[in-house]
């Protein structure tokens, strides 16, 4: 998955690429079913640095609890637009959970 994907919020509002792509898959963990409303979210994995938003910045908000990933959505539209995990830098292990 080498190629830059192009994405937007419902209300194009929001718009970015992102590129380094390493996994795409499922997320089924009660967290993300009640972030998406559905039985899964879908998740493209990729590098922070991978992430560019294009347009909207400014209606990016942050949903944060501690102790789990922060959730980014378009405070216009209430759209899920990403999440972000920490890793250790030293071993790779993620710090929190989704
Ligand atoms: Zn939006
Ligand atoms: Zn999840």
């Amino acid at each position: 998955m080498s190629e830059v994907m192009h994405g937007a919020c419902l209300c194009g509002g929001i718009t970015f690429d992102l590129g380094g792509a390493e996994v795409m898959g499922a997320c089924h963990c009660t967290r993300c079913q009640r972030w998406t409303g559905s039985g899964n979210s879908m998740v493209i994995v990729a590098k922070p640095e991978g992430l560019k938003i294009t347009k909207g910045k400014e209606l990016m908000k942050t949903f944060h609890e501690e102790g789990f990933s922060d959730r980014f959505f378009c405070s216009q539209c209430g759209s899920p637009t990403a999440a972000g995990a920490k890793f250790c830098g030293q071993c790779g292990h993620r710090l929190e959970t989704a």
